[in-house]
C-alpha cells in the first residue's frame, strides 16, 4: 500500500491526538520529517505499522470496505487475536453481536472527504473470545486522489473496567444512602416523642435542644434525598411516573405554598396553558420549587419573582425569572453540573448549598425529554427556563 506525505500527516495528527496514546510526538515527527524513507518513498507500509505497534491502545487500518488491513500489537493482544487471522477479514467477523456493529459500520461507511472523522462512539461490543466489552472509538478517514486507495484508521480504547469501577461506585452511594435512611427516620420519630414529652414537663432547655437535633436530621434527610436523586440519575434510574397534568394548577399551588414561607419576595404567575401534559407532576414540581429557592436565595435585595408559563414551537415552556445579581456567562454553563458553586464576590455570603440542585433538575427535565437553561445578565437578574413536549 502506498502512503503520500498528507496522508502520513493526517496520520500523525491522528494518532498523536489520541489521549492515551503514548507515542511521544517527538518520535513521530522524527520519523515523518526526517526519516526520508518516510516522507518521501512508497515503502512507507512497514513504517507505518511501526508507528501503530508503538501505540498503547489498539489501533486498526481497515480498507474502504471495511476489511482490515493492518492491526497493531495493543489490538492483537487485548483482543487476543493473531495478526494471521485479524488482517484480511472485515470487521464485522470480528463479532458476534451483530446490531451494535451494525451502528459503527453504518457510520464508518458514512464518512466521507467532507465528514472524515467521528469521535468517542460508545460502543459495548460481544466478542468470540473476550466477552463483554464497553469501547470508546474514534475513526479517520485519510483520503487519496486515487479515491480507491482511501483508508480508514480506527482507534480503540476499553473502557469496560472504567465502567465497571463507576458502576460499583455508584452502586455504593446508592446503598450507603439507602441504608442511612431507615436511621435517620427512626431517630426523627424518636426526637417527635421525646418533644412531645417536654412540651409536657416544661423543660424548655430540652425543647430546645430537641429542636435543634430535629433540624439536623431534617438537614441529614435532605443531603440523603440529593445523593439518592443524584445517584438515580446517574444510573439512569430516575424512572417517571407520567400522568396528564394541568400546568397551570400545578404552578399556582406551588407558589401559593413559596409565598405563605417567603416574607421577602412577591411571587407572580404570567401566562397560561391551555391543554393538560403528561409529566410526572412530582418532579416537575421538585423542578419548580427548586427554581424558586435559588431565585429566592439568590436574591436577597430584590422583592420580585416571576414564573411564567407559555408554548413555543410545540414545546412548553416555563421560565422563573429573578432580579438578582445575576450568572456570570462563564460559570452559566458550569452551574448544571454537580457540585458547581458561583464564587463570584456578588455571590458570596449567600447560603450555603451543595451545587446539586440544578443538576438534579436537569436530569429530570432530560427524562421528560426537555432541556433546563439559564439567561443572565450580571446585575440584572436571571430566568431559569425548561422545555417539557407539549402532550
Ligand atoms: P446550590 O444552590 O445548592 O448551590 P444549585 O445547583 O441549585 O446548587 O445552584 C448552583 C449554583 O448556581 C449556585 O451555587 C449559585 O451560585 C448559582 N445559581 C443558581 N440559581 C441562581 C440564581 N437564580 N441567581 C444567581 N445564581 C444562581
Amino acid at each position: 500500500m502506498i502512503y503520500t506525505r498528507r496522508a502520513l500527516k493526517e496520520m500523525k495528527s491522528f494518532l498523536t491526538s489520541e489521549p492515551a496514546a503514548t507515542l511521544s510526538p517527538w518520535v513521530i515527527s522524527r520519523r515523518l520529517l526526517y526519516d526520508d524513507k518516510i516522507a518521501g518513498r512508497v515503502e512507507q507500509y512497514n513504517h507505518i505499522e511501526a508507528i501503530i505497534d508503538a501505540i498503547h491502545e489498539p489501533v486498526l487500518i481497515l480498507d474502504k470496505e471495511l476489511t482490515i488491513q493492518s492491526a497493531n500489537k495493543a489490538f492483537l493482544k487485548i483482543f487476543r487475536r493473531t495478526k494471521e487471522k485479524t488482517c484480511g477479514i472485515n470487521l464485522e467477523e470480528l463479532t458476534d453481536d451483530s446490531p451494535q456493529v451494525g451502528n459503527l459500520i453504518k457510520k464508518l461507511k458514512k464518512l466521507s472527504r467532507n465528514k472524515s472523522y467521528f469521535e468517542e462512539l460508545e460502543l459495548n461490543y460481544k466478542f468470540k473470545n473476550i466477552g463483554n466489552r464497553t469501547m470508546l472509538i474514534n475513526a479517520k478517514q485519510i483520503s487519496y486522489d486515487n479515491k480507491n486507495s482511501d483508508i480508514i484508521l480506527l482507534s480503540i480504547r476499553d473502557i469496560t473496567q472504567r465502567k465497571l469501577i463507576e458502576q460499583q461506585k455508584d452502586d455504593f452511594v446508592g446503598y450507603v444512602t439507602h441504608e442511612l435512611k431507615t436511621p435517620i427516620t427512626t431517630s426523627s420519630a424518636f426526637i417527635q416523642l421525646l418533644q412531645g414529652y417536654h412540651e409536657k414537663t416544661g423543660d424548655k432547655k430540652s425543647q430546645f435542644l430537641l429542636a435543634k437535633v430535629a433540624g439536623e436530621l431534617e438537614r441529614l434527610n435532605k443531603l440523603l434525598n440529593s445523593f439518592t436523586h443524584v445517584y438515580k440519575a446517574q444510573t439512569g434510574k430516575l424512572d417517571l411516573n407520567k400522568e396528564s397534568c394541568d400546568l397551570n394548577e400545578l404552578i399556582r399551588e406551588t407558589v401559593e405554598m413559596f409565598q405563605y414561607t417567603t416574607t421577602t419576595h412577591t411571587i407572580s404567575i404570567e401566562g397560561e396553558l391551555k391543554k393538560l401534559v403528561s409529566i410526572d407532576k412530582e418532579r416537575i414540581r421538585q423542578v419548580l420549587i427548586n427554581l424558586l429557592i435559588n431565585a429566592i436565595k439568590y436574591s436577597p435585595d430584590a422583592e420580585t419573582i416571576v414564573v411564567m408559563l407559555h408554548e413555543e414551537n410545540k414545546k412548553v415552556i416555563l421560565s422563573v425569572q429573578d432580579f438578582g445579581p445575576g450568572i456570570p456567562k462563564d460559570a452559566q454553563l458550569k452551574i448544571f453540573e454537580r457540585f458547581f458553586r458561583v464564587k463570584e464576590d456578588n455571590q458570596k455570603n449567600y447560603a450555603k448549598g451543595l451545587g446539586l440542585g440544578l443538576y438534579i433538575a436537569t436530569e429530570i427535565v432530560r427524562a421528560h425529554k426537555g432541556k433546563l437553561w439559564v439567561e443572565s445578565t450580571v446585575g440584572k437578574g436571571s430566568t431559569f427556563s425548561f422545555s417539557l413536549p407539549n402532550s
